[in-house]
């Protein structure tokens, strides 16, 4: 009998059980250190060899482990990660619950809650020829709930955004959100600080939390200091603001450029020039021309050829660098030329093995812009997302000079890693108006896409904000996993599809005649 089992077998097994004799026990086993001394078996189901070995961590092809998901959830590792993101759900929903918020669910099938994506739509059969839409968020449904007279909404609601799946992202994912009245952005800050500490403390007990309260820096201070809006904090490397001293240098690139900063790398000389053009290749890939860099002390490179012994000296002044050091320039336009530096910034901290891993680095983002310019069709887009408030400081500015007025907006940064973002929203009927018109966003559209809003303004709403996090990216970090995928129990790959289930498929005539739908074949 013993013989005919296989893997993944289903077996009733009856018999004593003991502990292993010394030297026996398997430490690689969690019942490593016992048997079964068996006395009867019964084969309750079998199994068909499975497509890969379910007890081994081997790598494999991501295909195959999505189209047999429920095998590859046997694994210890899928298991532990499904057992943390439930510990984390807990201690969110406790926190919130003990702080007096109440979980309201919002519905799915609604009408449109643009935010900037684009979105899923699902066909009415009862009136053909309309459609409901998958929300991006619950954010006007949260916001109508603190008109409502709820005081403080929380939810772990499931978003749907229908976009070309870059990077790690889901089509459908799942935020914990919170939405609050008669708050300031400290308030909502507190609060969702107050969570992210307890779920270290409880989930990451081996990480230190860098500072609490966690440091706040200005959008505007990331970009000039790290070149991006959600920096690395767990290592130092900062940029030196050297356009005035580079405007008469000699160097033509850099005198004529509007901003020009430099990274100084302590050691950093010990790059090889191999290292070097990987850097050049990924300043490049982020927009930059190229990456101009010298290293401290030697007389060779493009940026020493071209430029004054003034300048170098008082460079090294500038940013504090000595013999043995490398610098590297971003060179242009505020804020895009800074972009570049920046990844080039976490790139060699990573492989000059700068960052102190036993440390978690929590930032706020503070005051970001309110608007910004599409790279694509270069309309005036909101950075966060419609609703959200000015900064009260910058009014005047959303009218004269809206690409230059900032909001009440933040964002929470965990190693590099945007986590969550939110905002004091817009609650005055009028100056939520006011915004549309600078989005380009006509009354009619308007009234068509947000007339429920705008009414629910008209009938005293209260001062209100709020924030969401994305849980799968925190449970991603909290489990130690490279993406977000290995903490979902049943994700899309990275084209949209479920390879298991086989979605999204075609769907019979006759399901897409009674919704009034029909297909072009190309
Ligand atoms: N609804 C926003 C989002 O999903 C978050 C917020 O402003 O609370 O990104």
């Amino acid at each position: 009998m013993a013989e005919t089992v296989r893997p993944e077998w289903v077996l009733k097994v009856s018999g004593a059980v003991r502990k292993r004799v010394d030297g026996a026990a398997r430490e690689d086993n969690v019942t490593g250190a016992i048997e079964v001394v068996v006395a009867d078996v019964e084969v309750l189901n079998e199994s068909k060899t499975p497509p890969f070995e379910v007890d081994q961590e081997k790598e494999i092809g991501e295909e195959i482990r999505l189209e047999y998901r429920y095998l590859d959830l046997r694994k210890q590792r899928m298991q532990k990660n499904l057992k943390l993101r439930h510990d984390i759900v807990q201690i969110i929903r406790g926190y919130f619950h003990d702080k007096d918020f109440l979980e309201i669910e919002t519905p799915i099938l609604v009408k449109g809650t643009p935010e900037g994506s684009r979105e899923y739509l699902v066909p009415s059969r009862l009136y053909n020829g309309n459609f409901y839409v998958l929300p991006q968020s619950p954010q006007q449904l949260k916001q109508l709930l603190m008109v409502s007279g709820v005081d403080k909404y929380f939810q772990i609601p499931r978003c749907f955004r229908d976009e070309d799946q870059r990077g790690d992202r889901q089509p459908e994912f799942t935020q914990f959100e919170i939405e609050m009245s008669f708050v300031e952005q400290d308030d909502v800050i507190e609060v969702m600080e107050g969570c992210f500490v307890e779920l270290t403390q409880s989930i990451r007990p081996d990480k230190k939390i860098q500072a609490t309260p966690f440091p706040r820096i200005t959008h505007e201070d990331a970009m000039h200091t790290y070149g991006s809006d959600k920096p690395d904090l767990r290592f130092e490397l900062k940029f030196a603001d050297v356009t005035d001293i580079a405007k008469d240098c000699g160097f033509k690139v850099f005198a004529s450029a509007e901003t020009v900063k430099a990274m100084n790398v302590p050691g950093g000389a010990s790059l090889s020039r191999k290292d070097i053009d990987d850097l050049t290749d990924l300043a490049q890939r982020h927009g930059a021309g190229g990456l101009a860099w010298v290293r401290v002390g030697e007389d060779a490179g493009p940026v020493v050829k071209n430029s004054t012994p003034e300048f170098l000296k008082a460079l090294s002044k500038a940013t504090g660098a000595a013999d043995g050091d490398i610098i590297f320039f971003a060179a242009g336009e505020y804020p895009h030329a800074l972009e570049p530096l920046g990844e080039v910034r976490r790139a060699v901290a990573a492989k000059l093995d700068m960052i102190d891993k036993s440390i978690w680095s929590y930032v706020w983002i503070v005051d970001f812009p309110m608007f910004e310019h599409s790279k694509e069709t270069g309309a005036v887009g909101a950075v966060h997302h419609p609703f959200t408030r000015p900064h009260p400081e910058d009014e005047a500015l959303i009218e004269s000079d809206p690409l230059k007025a900032r909001a009440v907006a933040y964002d929470l940064v965990l190693d590099g890693n945007e986590v969550g973002g939110g905002s004091m929203r817009i609650h005055e009927r009028d100056l939520q108006k006011k915004i549309f018109d600078i989005l380009g966003i006509t009354e009619e559209d308007a009234d068509r896409r947000f007339g429920h809003l705008l009414r629910a303004f008209e009938f005293g709403a209260p001062p209100h904000g709020g924030i969401a996090m994305g849980l799968d990216r925190v449970c991603m970090i909290f489990a130690d996993e490279p993406n977000i995928r290995e903490v979902i129990a049943f994700p899309k790959d990275q084209k949209a599809k479920d390879i298991m289930l086989g979605a999204p498929s075609p769907m019979p005539k006759e399901q897409l005649d009674e919704l009034g739908v029909q297909v072009i074949e190309e």
